[in-house]
């Protein structure tokens, strides 16, 4: 494709570039073209770059220090002599190689289908209507609307534009948004400077704007340069940071320690073979090799289990960080609220009208409507015009496209008898100046005729629209002085239902007024009427609160809505906020009460308040910074592009999935599929459990290490032959952790795992208690290993037979000990068999294995086992179901008087 490599559209007027493309701005593509430029173009996707090849993610496989002194040690059994030896230590390399290379794939894979999941949207003008599409199915040519929040999906010459500010940062690294015009720029404009073009990947800070998209896919600028790759982020999170970087203390220590004992040995006279032998066997047996890569396994397996409850986690240390949050920080509309909004009173010429009918069917009447009172339809018409959204009454219901707050005004309009087409026919838009949360109003611009003045209609929060007013509009159509108190009166009484309250407002201006802006709204406006909403909280938002309240997590509520109805929702949903009598404001505090604080302040008083109203977007950062400050994890939830400092900031940045902007979601860890506050519970739900069943794993897995490592110090210290080869402790440490250990992974999360408080980050991985765990279980395998090898060398004199009970030993007490390890602090009878059937089944996994390990003969040559009787198993079993015993009682010794003292 030549991607149009002649045409330079930065120096193109706008009205050229239409034509290149044979496109009218306001009717867009129509059907015929589209189809044949998407057979002509493809999709607008890059085509990815390879990341790392297959072959270069297997042979990375192999760049582990372990690994190298593995292929060390076959290399010099193999010139020991060893061919079995070497070739099974070989084997065992590319084995481990092969599943670990496996086990990676597989958790990238879940990773990169959730990126690829989260598909982005364009807003497109296409035969003659505004639609949303899939950012990969535009064209050329097709007509872009753009507005704040919005990642710009294609390269686009710009047509027409409003305040438009564009972060290029991702093609430029200019961090500072620039502003854009249409003008026509010379030829040898560099790209930071092409101010008429917009390019796909940057994102639209503020503002708005039309546009011809002129390239897609490899043809836009980002493709040109993009490093795109294949590959999801990188798998790492700070726990698997923390395990790799223990693992490489540990393994630097125990080649000391073996290369220390080889060194003693010879000294001492022993053999250099065996010696060497002796230290490949422990640096094998005590470095918990497989552990980080059984942590991203089971990481990556508590991604997909979120997803499947509506959480896409962005950034894999989410998924831990989940499980430690303290505080979450929610916004109130549409997350903790429906968002179904439905007007239920307006205001208008000083009287109060009840307004019938539920959600966005046309069905309802306005009480006491009357034709002729002019305040009650202006108010009903400034609602209509001044908005940008569109409801589609389809077959199964209705669909809102764009926001429920304007979509609630063109019902209650419809209530009135005002239609949009009919109304806006009369008044023809001139110019928008869109709602941003920061200035909390919206107004729109409209021609009334020639030679009158232009009429402007301005719609937003009353506290914005009161403070530019002077006059109100009264039924009869005159004008009187603002009665601020009554209107004020009536906002309280409403906001205590938790009512959302708007304000409309209008204003002349002269008649050759072409744009509208935000200096035009300054003063003189005239107050219309309010309109009251509701917007209830979900239910299952209430039940979530609840349930992070037993969980030991705050929940704090944000929202850019009034005090008095953010207070009244709060007490629906049970944040713990007591109402004090007459002053319904209380234990709320307000953005202007947050800006006079000092950060002192803010974090003594954060931690307490519950309720934050009339919130700026960048008090959002203020808040986050001052809870993290007293050392609380916390989420933070957002969808504006104002929220992406705030959710950078936070421990966890949720973004709305439907709702959210592209801004947001870039620069969160996470996003709801469906906005809803539950969900963040789920997820958190499911964090925890992803922690327990990793510390379960880790607490089950190391005792082996540590028995292993000890065996072999023991019989070096003693000077006798090795109760277990090199070979020998590969395959234990390779079955069990597979068969055994991972099925730890499908652990179901324990009952009561949101009664607890969140675990504090800053506390290690492993306490005390599990330390004595672990060198407990270290121990008993120690002594169990030893004493019957020695046993069965006494009784048989065979070194072979004595060597297959040890590893049978291993395997066994590992075996039993995963069933004390589903739980900590539960009896695995109390968690009953059935719960998790994987361990059963690597239970009988690995007992086929060992039967095999004992019995073939083929596997005897391999590892240098060799077959035992019936006793010997007798005795296997017998330490194996004392060793869980032991467990038991030790666990139970522990959970006592903890339980005691709830009681
Ligand atoms: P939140 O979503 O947290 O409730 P917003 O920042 O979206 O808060 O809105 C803050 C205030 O701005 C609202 O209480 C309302 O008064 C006003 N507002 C919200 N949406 C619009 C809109 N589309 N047009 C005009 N004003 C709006
Ligand atoms: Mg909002």
């Amino acid at each position: 494709m030549d991607c149009f490599s002649g045409k330079v559209w930065h120096h193109l007027p706008s009205k050229e570039v239409l034509e290149v493309f044979q496109v009218d701005p306001d009717k867009g593509l129509d059907t015929l073209q589209l189809k044949w430029r998407t057979d002509e173009f493809g999709p607008n996707s890059l085509t990815a770059r390879r990341g790392k090849t297959k072959l270069e993610r297997f042979l990375l496989q192999f760049h582990q220090p372990l690994v190298y002194i593995l292929i060390a040690a076959g290399i010099i059994t193999a010139a020991l002599g060893e061919v079995v030896d070497s070739g099974v230590i070989v084997g065992v390399v590319l084995v481990n190689a092969i599943v670990g290379y496996i086990q990676e794939a597989k958790a990238a894979g879940a990773l990169e289908a959730l990126a690829n999941s989260m598909i982005t949207e364009a807003v497109v003008i296409r035969s003659g209507s505004t639609r949303r599409v899939a950012a990969s199915e535009l064209v050329p040519g097709d007509i872009v609307v753009l507005r704040s929040g919005d990642k710009v999906p294609a390269d686009l010459r710009l047509v027409a534009i409003k305040d438009l500010r564009v972060d290029e940062s991702a093609l430029t690294g200019e961090s500072v948004p620039v502003g854009k015009s249409t003008d026509l720029l010379p030829q040898d404009a560099v790209l930071g400077d092409r101010r008429n073009m917009a390019y796909a990947s940057t994102l639209i800070t503020y503002g708005q704007a039309t546009g011809v998209v002129v390239g897609t896919g490899d043809c836009t600028e980002i493709g040109r340069i993009s490093t795109m790759v294949s590959e999801a982020d990188e798998l790492a999170t700070p726990l698997t940071r923390k395990i790799t970087s223990f693992s490489h203390i540990l393994l630097w220590a125990i080649l000391g320690l073996a290369a220390l004992t080889f060194a003693a040995g010879v000294l001492r006279g022993e053999k250099a073979a065996d010696m060497f032998m002796a230290a490949v066997a422990l640096a094998v047996g005590a470095i918990p090799e497989g552990l980080p890569a059984a942590v991203t396994v089971i990481l990556a397996m508590g991604v997909s289990r979120m997803a499947s409850r509506g959480a896409i986690i962005r950034k894999l240390p989410a998924v831990e960080t989940l499980g430690g949050a303290s505080v979450i920080c929610s916004d109130k509309t549409g997350t903790l609220t429906e968002n179904q909004m439905t007007v239920t009173a307006i205001f208008a010429g000083r009287a109060s009208h009840e307004v019938s009918g539920t959600g966005y069917r046309p069905e309802g009447s306005i009480e006491g409507f009357n034709d002729t009172d002019q305040a009650l339809r202006t108010t009903l018409l400034a609602g209509l015009l001044c908005n940008d959204t569109r409801i589609e009454y389809l077959e199964g219901g209705e669909k809102v496209i764009g926001d429920p707050t304007e979509a609630a005004l063109i019902v209650a309009a419809g209530k009135g008898g005002l239609d949009l087409d009919a109304e806006s026919k009369g008044l023809p838009r001139l110019d928008t100046l869109p709602f941003e949360s920061e200035h909390q109003y919206m107004g729109t611009l409209h021609n009334q005729g020639a030679d009158t003045p232009r009429l402007a209609f301005f719609k937003g929060s009353v506290e914005a629209m009161l403070d530019r007013a002077a006059m109100e509009l009264l039924p009869d159509g005159s004008l009187a002085p603002l009665d601020q108190a009554a209107i004020r009166a009536e906002v309280e009484r409403l906001g205590l239902d938790g009512m959302r309250v708007l304000a409309m407002g209008c204003k002349e201006l002269p008649k050759d007024a072409s744009s509208l802006d935000h200096g035009d709204v300054a003063s003189d406006l005239i107050f219309l009427g309010l309109t009251a909403m509701i917007d209830p909280p979900r239910p299952e938002a209430i039940k979530a609160v609840q349930a992070f309240h037993r969980a030991g997590v705050n929940v704090k509520m944000i929202t850019g809505d009034h005090a008095v109805t953010a207070a009244a929702i709060g007490v629906q949903l049970g944040l713990g906020i007591q109402t004090c009598p007459g002053q319904p404001t209380c234990q709320v505090m307000s953005g202007s009460e947050m800006a006079l604080m000092s950060d002192e302040e803010l974090i003594a008083k954060a931690a307490d308040t519950s309720v934050f109203a009339r919130v700026a977007p960048d008090q959002k950062l203020r808040l986050v910074m001052a809870l993290q400050n007293r050392g609380e994890v916390v989420a933070m939830t957002g969808d504006g592009v104002n929220d992406a400092p705030a959710l950078k900031q936070a421990d966890i940045g949720v973004a709305m999935g439907r709702g959210g902007t592209e801004a947001a979601k870039e620069a969160s860890d996470m996003i709801l599929t469906d906005d809803n506050f539950a969900t963040i519970e789920a997820a958190v739900e499911e964090g925890r459990g992803v922690y327990d069943n990793l510390l379960k794993f880790i607490v089950w897995t190391l005792p082996t290490n540590v028995g292993e490592g000890l065996v072999i110090l023991a019989a070096i210290l003693m000077g006798v032959a090795l109760p277990i080869l090199p070979v020998q402790i590969l395959w234990i440490n390779m079955t069990t952790a597979g068969c055994l250990g991972l099925m730890l992974a499908f652990e179901p999360k324990e009952p009561g795992i949101m009664d607890r408080d969140p675990r504090d980050p800053r506390m290690p991985i492993l306490d005390s208690e599990l330390y004595i765990r672990i060198m407990l279980v270290g121990g008993l395998l120690l002594i169990a290993a030893f004493g019957l090898y020695e046993w069965e060398l006494r009784t048989t004199g065979v070194q072979e037979q004595a060597r297959t009970v040890a590893v049978n030993v291993f395997v066994m007490v590992e075996a039993f000990y995963l069933f004390n390890s589903r739980s900590f602090t539960r009896s695995p009878f109390a968690l009953g068999l059935w719960t998790n059937p994987w361990v059963v089944a690597g239970f009988g996994i690995m007992v086929v294995l060992q039967l095999a390990f004992t019995y073939v003969p083929f596997m005897n040559v391999l590892f240098g086992s060799a077959p035992i009787g019936l006793l010997p198993w007798l005795k296997i079993i017998g330490v194996s179901i004392l060793a869980f015993i032991i467990i038991e009682v030790e666990k139970w010794l522990r959970n006592r008087p903890a339980k005691a003292v709830r009681a």
